[in-house]
């Protein structure tokens, strides 16, 4: 073999050796690897439409998606003020095992998650959960929408801003089982979700400011994901018909790459927390003068 060739291979062989050594020391890339190879945009798309991929099992439900879609788009469209910036794609799985290699958490109990400006949805939204399908995949639009606009490197808003966004925007998806009134009533109560830089996805470590009672019928971890999205839609629709220019001042300024608070305050003339103070001062008031009248 000639010398420059050999070398070649070597260095090859060593790029293999260390990409599979990355790969087995950092389960983060490992997970990110499978994600890729797990990838929505690689399935057949939906009789020509390219936004929806599905795995060949998952026909029945991809059909239900392609009718649900131009409607959740719609909506997302005019709840975020502006159309998406490249046409959404949405992923069907049939397999839990592969949506949970795709998702890039290893974890098929999650209903959906946008990966990489794609929506994957479980096979739980076809089957036992297939109630929410509309209201998820709507969700998750708004998760792909924001993503479509936004530039690679761009600092991640408050995950509370993004999922009180996808909330709001798709009328409580994600949020089943929990109505504005008993949330207001957990706010009132001292349940209030803390909104901070906790990850949201993470939901047992989802800060209340009061711990929930613990409800033995029903699952924890969904009671508290499911309250602390009510919440936080609920916060985001306040902002935006408090003030529905600065409202989209801030979404124009995060989908263009600029800091979450900066933006903030520039566009409300507040901090966040302020506002959240407001809000919770005048669901308090709100109660006392229903109990007046
Ligand atoms: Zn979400």
């Amino acid at each position: 073999m000639p010398r420059i060739m050999a070398r070649a291979w070597g260095f090859g062989l060593a790029f293999i050796a260390a990409a599979v050594l990355a790969l087995a020391l950092r389960p983060e890339l490992r997970l990110a690897a499978r994600a890729a190879w797990n990838d929505p945009r690689l399935f057949p798309a939906f009789n020509d439409d390219a936004r929806i991929r599905y795995e060949p099992e998952a026909r029945a439900c991809a059909e239900a998606v392609a009718r649900l879609a131009p409607r959740a788009i719609a909506q997302i469209e005019s709840a975020h003020g502006r159309p998406f910036a490249r046409p959404p794609v949405v992923g069907v799985y049939a397999s839990f095992e592969n949506y949970a290699n795709a998702n890039g958490m290893d974890d098929p109990g999650i209903a959906a998650v946008t990966r990489a400006g794609a929506a994957l949805l479980s096979p739980t939204l076809c089957s036992k959960e297939r109630d929410r399908l509309q209201g998820v995949l709507t969700h998750e639009l708004s998760h792909v929408h924001f993503s479509s606009w936004r530039p690679l490197a761009a600092p991640r808003p408050p995950q509370w801003f993004t999922e009180g966004l996808a909330v709001m925007a798709s009328n409580g998806g994600g949020a089943e089982g929990v109505s504005d009134d008993k949330a207001a009533q957990a706010i009132r109560d001292g349940y209030r979700v803390v909104l901070d830089g906790r990850r949201w996805i993470d939901f047992a470590r989802l800060g209340f400011e009061r711990e929930l009672p613990r409800d033995p019928a029903l699952d924890a971890l969904t009671q508290r994901q499911r309250l602390a999205y009510r919440q936080a839609g609920m916060f985001v629709g306040w902002l935006r018909r408090r003030d529905e220019t600065a409202f989209l001042r801030l979404l124009r300024a995060l989908e263009a790459g600029e800091a979450f608070e900066p933006s903030f305050e520039s566009a409300f003339g507040e901090s966040a927390p302020s506002l959240w103070r407001c809000f919770v001062a005048e669901l308090s008031q709100q109660s006392r003068r229903d109990a007046a009248n």
